[in-house]
């Protein structure tokens, strides 16, 4: 079965380049990129370690950066990286709600391609994920056929560069209530959010969010994901590794060791295979 990964990042070769003074102008990008050892993939690196992963896919998604400059110059590259990787690598477009004119920048990337927006991180650029701007880039999203990747914020545990400033769990199920049918992604897990799929009204009105893994082994313990399968059910749980943060190889095996071929083969692949099929306009 194909395997594929639903959240890795890259960024354009330019902003590798620059990381110093785009650190200096954006401070969410100081947190997490300013450190010279934290790493910034592009397009080869990632076909690589696919490879290494025996991957088939992934998506790739930028940086929500706070000025529209970054912005498109990100989504330009991802398009491009989209186009040029023979039909492997799906591109998630960056956007700032905050930002007089993001949706102008939303609709240019819908038209070069993009199949989702994220990884959205509303806390960090601004905007309220339950305000009104948030609402246009739901239905933008909804009518064009995207995906929303969040990143999840937990409101517990050890501190991250990055860790604040994503969707907290509680914002989350909120959105998913008030816009139902717009897919979307919780990264990390969904930051706990997947406990309350426990009660029967929440777990009937988001039933369009997906969980991802990504970064698990960083945040959670072994049996986390074998526990989210549990709660959230083996078709809405979408492996992701958080690459170049983590290795996708090494989160495969370690997401294998702690459940069935089975449920493996729909996590690692199959429902990401059927979340971004053509056929499924996604
Ligand atoms: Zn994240």
């Amino acid at each position: 079965m194909p395997g594929f990964d639903v959240h890795t990042h890259l960024f354009a070769p330019g902003q590798v380049v620059g990381r110093d003074s785009i650190a200096l102008g954006d401070r969410t990008f100081r947190e997490m990129y300013g450190d010279p050892k934290a790493k910034m993939a592009t397009l080869k690196q990632l076909l690589d370690a696919l490879d290494e992963a025996d991957l088939d896919g992934a998506v790739a998604a930028g940086f929500a950066f706070s000025t529209e400059d970054n912005l498109v110059e990100q989504n330009e590259y991802l398009a491009a990286a989209a186009k040029a990787s023979d039909g492997r690598v799906i591109a998630f477009a960056t956007v700032n709600p905050a930002l007089p004119g993001w949706e102008r920048v939303a609709r240019h990337a819908i038209d070069r391609g993009a199949r989702g927006f994220g990884e959205l991180r509303p806390h960090n650029q601004g905007w309220d994920p339950l305000g009104e701007a948030a609402a246009a880039l739901y239905s933008l999203a909804h009518e064009a056929g995207l995906a929303l990747l969040w990143h999840c914020s937990e409101p517990v545990g050890h501190t991250y560069p990055g860790k604040a400033g994503g969707i907290s769990p509680a914002e989350l199920i909120g959105v998913g209530t008030r816009f139902p049918g717009v897919v979307m992604i919780a990264g990390h897990l969904g930051a706990g959010a997947s406990y309350y799929l426990s009660m029967p009204e929440v777990r009937a009105a988001i039933e369009s969010i997906y969980f991802d893994t990504a970064a698990a082994s960083l945040l959670y313990d072994d049996e986390s994901v074998a526990r989210l399968v549990e709660l959230a059910g083996p078709d809405r749980v979408l492996f992701g590794s958080d690459y170049p943060l983590l290795s996708p190889r090494r989160q495969v095996q370690r997401l294998a060791a702690h459940l069935p071929g089975t449920v493996v083969d729909a996590v690692c692949g199959g429902n990401a295979r059927r979340l971004f099929s053509d056929n499924g306009k996604r």
